[in-house]
């Protein structure tokens, strides 16, 4: 479909992405969203291209654990209570796939999106203003104890199962590799081959800007509505104002869901907020981005700043940050590092999109044509953002992707959703 016009609701990394390849597969590109570009979950994530990131968090033994973590203040786990009953369906569906069976449909199926995440990145950010902030390093996960790092045993053999091989350091090793990691870590994991965006807000709109120069638009507005009339998009509404397209593609996030559900597809999207904190001019750097397992953060050198980026708390997509994630977040990282200090602290939160079963959903709407969606990509929206926007360029262009897209299926959560007429 050359020369159709293509409207993609969302700039964060999915939609930037999206709207990039279709603009190289010959589309007429509008881009739109409420915020300037990348100022979503987008802004402030890890800056991690975390290719072996692929097992999720439900494995076997979690329901066991899942409890504890919730109790123990120095776990990265928080939940406002007032939440729970809203939440309680979505937690049911994710933490019945804690099996190993789930586990590993789902490593498989994430190890297709994100395995080559920094190639796609490449790819994607190849001649663009944004290719400056990739970086090719290492990936560490660093464990207190060799206890610790054991009980992960499962998580490892997965990887091991899709590909992945780490080295381990240990002790004096572990300090001669990364002279940050003096504190309260013994043993760490190094996964090769892996890469960092030094500025993941800046990289979103430096691929932007690549895109409105290249003759593609940016719009910003609020997407209230999709049309759609016979089973065909028609448009969307912007700020009030119908907009006519050919084609939409849904990538807004956590906020996916309502515009979703109007064009038949059930999405039971939640948000897992994520929090950081950045150092500015800190005192110790690392060289490659350090996941500590104790936390679940990773510290990420970013440009004139070191970003700690982590902790799940479930509390929906309207209530103010809490306090307690982000002295969790420091109290741990100076307990890492001992001696780091900083000028000057920034904090954020933001909201990951997350389903049920760990994988983002990818592709078409079974009932509206030309309604296409992605969305859902838990803490891996990053690393698998650049793919993710090329196979829904593929798919809006009439192109079938290499990868099977069964996995990602749009219509795997809807039995029976009535999407209505509109417009
Ligand atoms: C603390 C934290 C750390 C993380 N670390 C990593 C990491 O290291 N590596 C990694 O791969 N991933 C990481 N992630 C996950 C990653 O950030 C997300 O999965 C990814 O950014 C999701 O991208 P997105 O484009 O789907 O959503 P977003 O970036 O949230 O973009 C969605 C956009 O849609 C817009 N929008 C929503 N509704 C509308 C509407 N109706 N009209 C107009 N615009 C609308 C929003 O304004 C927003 O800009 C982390 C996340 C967090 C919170």
């Amino acid at each position: 479909m050359p020369d159709s016009h293509v409207a993609i609701i969302g700039a964060g990394i999915v939609g930037a992405a999206t709207a990039i390849w279709a603009q190289r597969a010959g589309l007429k590109v509008t881009l739109i969203d409420r915020l300037e570009p990348g100022e979503g979950a987008s802004y402030g994530n890890g800056g991690v291209l975390a290719s072996c990131a692929v097992v999720p968090v439900p494995v076997p033994g979690l329901l066991r654990q899942g409890p504890s973590y919730l109790f123990n203040p120095s776990r990265p786990l928080f939940l406002k209570w007032s939440y729970l009953p809203r939440l309680a369906p979505w937690l049911l569906a994710y933490l019945r796939r804690a099996n190993d069976r789930d586990a590993r449909a789902t490593a498989r199926a994430l190890t297709a999106l994100i395995a080559d995440s920094l190639a796609d990145h490449r790819a994607l950010a190849l001649g663009t203003p944004a290719a400056p902030y990739l970086h090719p390093c290492d990936f560490v996960y660093a464990y207190r104890t060799r206890r610790d790092f054991e009980a992960d045993a499962y998580t490892y053999a997965l990887k091991r199962e899709n590909g992945f091989s780490w080295q381990e350091f240990e002790g004096a090793a572990l300090r001669q590799y990364d002279p940050a990691l003096t504190g309260d870590v013994s043993i760490g994991a190094v996964f090769g081959d892996h890469g960092r965006i030094s500025d993941p807000g800046a990289y979103v709109k430096a691929l932007v800007a690549h895109l409105v120069a290249q003759g593609g638009d940016f719009v910003r507005g609020d997407v209230t509505e999709i049309s759609h009339k016979t089973g065909r998009v028609s448009g969307l509404r912007v700020d009030g104002k119908m907009m006519a397209c050919d084609a939409v593609v849904l990538t807004a996030g956590a906020w996916s869901g309502p515009l979703a559900r109007s064009l038949g597809v059930r999405a039971p999207v939640e948000t897992e907020r994520g929090y950081h904190i950045e150092l500015w001019n800190p005192s110790i750097m690392p060289e490659s981005p350090i996941l500590f397992s104790a936390g679940q953060f990773v510290a990420t050198p970013m440009e004139g700043r070191l970003r700690l980026a982590g902790i799940v708390e479930f509390g929906g997509l309207r209530a103010q940050p809490s306090r307690a994630p982000f002295d969790l977040l420091l109290r741990q990282a100076c307990a890492a590092m001992p001696g780091l200090s900083w000028d000057e602290k920034t904090e954020w939160m933001g909201h990951r999109p997350v389903l049920p079963d760990s994988l983002p959903i990818i592709g078409q709407s079974p009932d509206i044509k030309g309604a296409f969606l992605g969305f859902g990509h838990h803490h891996v929206g990053l690393t698998g953002g650049a793919r993710t926007g090329r196979l829904l360029a593929q798919l809006v262009a009439g192109q079938t992707p290499n990868i099977d897209m069964t996995p990602y299926a749009p219509g795997r959560f809807s039995a029976g959703v009535s999407k209505g007429a509109s417009g």
